[in-house]
């Protein structure tokens, strides 16, 4: 029993003792069912194969040409970066920021603290920092965004290939690689694994017991490493990550982080998202206006794909966050399954917002001024991408062991019932 590590489930909060895995076998919590370890294959070395090719394929991204462009004998070529320069010369910097962070900034950060967290860990030395980068690892996660970018390009060339020929160039190619090279090395992170390896698992507070929830027995799972720790600690024992018990007090920092989404999803659907200049004047268009546009245009998937990612899913999430927290403050024990996995979807979604303003910045690098038309980002497009991230942050904040705080008070009840029944009945 004592080699078994114990974990408190980061959604219900309950604790239990994980099974001995082997390699392909996962641990599921038994009360809400959310995985809480899958065991890979000798996993130091396949996650420093992918991440080591990923690397690689990033590098290989950058000099060459991403993409090609011609239009009535007017050839325009880019390279990846530019994406980020078209937005940092047309007066967003912001948004070029943004763009170069969440596609080769943060991502080469994270490629990079892989190979060199888990070189230390096969190599069995001990290099400074490894404690540290572990722990950045799962904060830099949601804000990897190469896949939603990759999806922009595609979504892109199909806007564009009506009124000129466009070709892929090979970075292009290295960067549907470096795509799937980083996708499988975020997969196989073990947070489990990897704190294990680094420093071993300390011993549970004493007095702790499965079967019920950590926060009734005054102990904390740390988010990080999932350590089991005293509720008196402020830092997890073991990888010194600041830990938190379910407070409602929290729920004000995302009722706060949902106000200032709606208010931005205002701007963020009256200015437009890009503006046309030709010849013949210029056209300004918002997000339901380039959805109008693509329906004319009778390209009904791209339009389906934007309409869905622009306008429904960010509402829907701000909807989907503002049911949460109420029901967090106003606990009901009906049904918490099904509102933890309303909970699960708008965590996964959120980030697939951000391919509009991707698309902005390919088709504005791609049409720089000098070309039969150009093509300028407008206000919408950093109004809309402040939306995705406020409310990626929104539902970072939310804890989600709240929900269940109202199916344990009942429990109690139920049984503090049970109890006083049974003495009633021994007292007769
Ligand atoms: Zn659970
Ligand atoms: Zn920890």
């Amino acid at each position: 029993m004592s080699s078994r590590r114990w974990r408190a489930c980061p959604e219900c909060d309950w604790v239990m003792a994980l099974p001995v895995l082997k390699a392909g076998e996962s641990a599921h919590c038994p009360r809400c069912e959310r995985e809480l370890v899958y065991r890979h294959d000798a996993p130091a070395q396949r996650i420093l194969a992918y991440a080591a090719s990923a690397l690689v394929m990033l590098l290989l991204t950058l000099p060459f040409s991403f993409l090609a462009f011609s239009m009535a004998g007017i050839q325009q070529e880019i390279v990846l970066f530019d994406a980020a320069q078209a937005m940092f010369t047309n007066d967003w910097p912001i948004l070029a920021l943004l763009i170069a962070l969440t596609i080769v900034i943060l991502p080469g950060l994270f490629l990079a603290a892989i190979v060199y967290l888990y070189a230390s860990i096969a190599m069995r030395t001990k290099l400074p920092g490894t404690h540290f980068l572990a722990r950045m690892l799962s904060g830099l996660k949601p804000w990897l965004m190469t896949d939603v970018f990759l999806l922009g390009v595609l979504i892109s060339i199909g806007k564009l290939m009506g009124m000129a020929h466009v070709e892929l160039g090979w970075s292009f190619v290295a960067f549907c690689f470096y795509v799937f090279f980083l996708v499988r090395t975020v997969s196989l992170v073990d947070a489990d694994w990897l704190w294990f390896a680094l420093l071993h698992e300390p011993a549970p507070p004493p007095g702790a017991y499965t079967g019920a929830t950590a926060a009734s027995q005054g102990i904390v799972g740390c988010p990080t490493c999932g350590l089991l720790n005293s509720e008196a600690e402020t830092a997890c024992r073991r990888c010194h990550a600041s830990i938190v018990s379910p407070s409602r007090f929290r729920l004000q920092a995302t009722w706060a982080l949902i106000v200032a989404a709606t208010i931005l999803y205002i701007p963020a659907n009256l200015y437009p998202m890009m503006t046309t200049v030709t010849i013949g004047g210029t056209i300004y268009s918002t997000i339901l206006g380039g959805v109008m546009q693509l329906i004319e245009t009778e390209s009904y998937v791209i339009a389906t794909i934007i309409f869905t990612a622009s306008f429904i899913v960010p509402i829907a999430k701000i909807i989907a966050l503002s049911y949460l927290c109420w029901l967090a403050a106003h606990p009901q024990p009906m049904a918490t399954k099904r509102r933890m996995r309303l909970y699960r979807i708008t965590e996964i979604i959120g980030r697939w917002s951000m391919i509009d303003v991707f698309v902005v910045a390919i088709t504005v690098a791609l049409m720089q001024a000098g070309l039969i038309l150009s093509i300028y980002p407008g206000a919408a497009a950093a109004a809309f991408a402040a939306v995705v991230i406020i409310t990626m942050i929104a539902a970072m904040t939310f804890d989600p062991r709240l929900l269940w705080a109202a199916v344990d008070s009942n429990m109690q009840q139920s049984s503090e019932e049970l109890s006083k029944q049974k003495q009633e009945g021994y007292g007769n």
